[in-house]
């Protein structure tokens, strides 16, 4: 059964995705499928899987955080933040 947060979800998702220009925002790749919102300073609000409420939340509230993604270029972007503040 899908909840009414999980219709909400959706629609405010592709709302979002819409306003973050539809597609991946990596230069040279530009990709218009699998998106998913990838935060700019940590990864604490994770939006794969449990927590897609808060997530997508999140990136109405602040959307300036957030980056637009495909799949492959998120967990790029996800590694290099992690490198990044090892420090
Ligand atoms: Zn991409």
């Amino acid at each position: 059964m899908i909840s009414k947060n999980t219709v909400w979800c959706r629609r405010k998702r592709k709302q979002m995705i819409k306003k973050f220009g539809g597609k991946c925002q990596k230069d040279s790749c530009s990709k218009k499928y699998v998106l998913e919102f990838a935060h700019k300073t940590s990864n604490h609000v994770n939006g794969i899987g449990r927590g897609s409420y808060y997530r997508i939340h999140d990136v109405i509230v602040n959307p300036d955080n957030y980056f637009l993604f495909c799949k492959l270029h998120h967990h790029e972007f996800d590694r290099e933040v992690k490198t990044n503040q090892k420090s």
